[in-house]
């Protein structure tokens, strides 16, 4: 898509969603959506930010901003954990929808070559290695919906306290880590 002069990208992003932030009830996590997909963008965008975890497969990249989670989709989608309010919200997005329409305007002159290209990963593959207790420690009712959080980053593994707790899990999370790691959802 050719943009004239002045013209940019992503002309809004919109928040659709805000509930309580997982980590600490008195802030908040939003989901967005942007007016674009940001599917030709994600690669040089994560060029940008060092310690993102990039997956080509599962179409996205994901980033800790001091103790704030960003997730940003190939679909446009956008998730933010650990936001004051909705001010901060907005404030944040403005940043990002800045920080994309660079990039995208800059795409030509940002070196991809040294991107890893993950394999794919599903939310069946994780549950295998998870305890199966469905005890909702880890704010969510099943094993499953923790998997499905998992693989859509708004989760960090360590919030299943059972398996980094329970010795007899140790060798199930020493796996999960790996596969996470393969997949890209993890560095290191
Ligand atoms: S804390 Fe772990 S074992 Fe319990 S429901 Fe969540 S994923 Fe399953």
């Amino acid at each position: 898509m050719r943009l004239m002069d002045n013209e940019e990208y992503v002309k809004f992003i919109k928040i659709k969603q805000k509930e309580e932030c997982f980590a600490d009830p008195d802030r908040i996590k939003i989901v967005a959506q942007s007016d674009k997909n940001f599917e030709k963008v994600l690669p040089y965008l994560a060029t940008q930010f060092p310690n993102a975890i990039y997956s080509q497969e599962a179409g996205f990249i994901s980033y800790k901003e001091k103790r704030r989670m960003i997730s940003i989709f190939a679909t446009g989608k956008i998730g933010i954990t650990y936001l004051k309010d909705e001010e901060e919200a907005r404030q944040t997005l403005e940043k990002i929808r800045k920080k994309i329409n660079w990039v995208y305007k800059n795409k030509d002159k940002i070196d991809i070559s040294g991107i890893d290209k993950r394999k794919p990963l599903n939310a069946l593959q994780i549950y295998r290695y998870l305890p199966a207790l469905n005890c909702g420690r880890c704010g969510f009712p099943t094993c499953m919906s923790f998997a499905f959080k998992l693989l859509s980053v708004e989760v960090t593994v360590d919030k299943c306290l059972p398996l980094f707790e329970d010795s007899k899990y140790h060798k199930k999370k020493e796996d999960l880590l790996k596969l996470l790691r393969s997949a890209g959802f993890l560095k290191g």
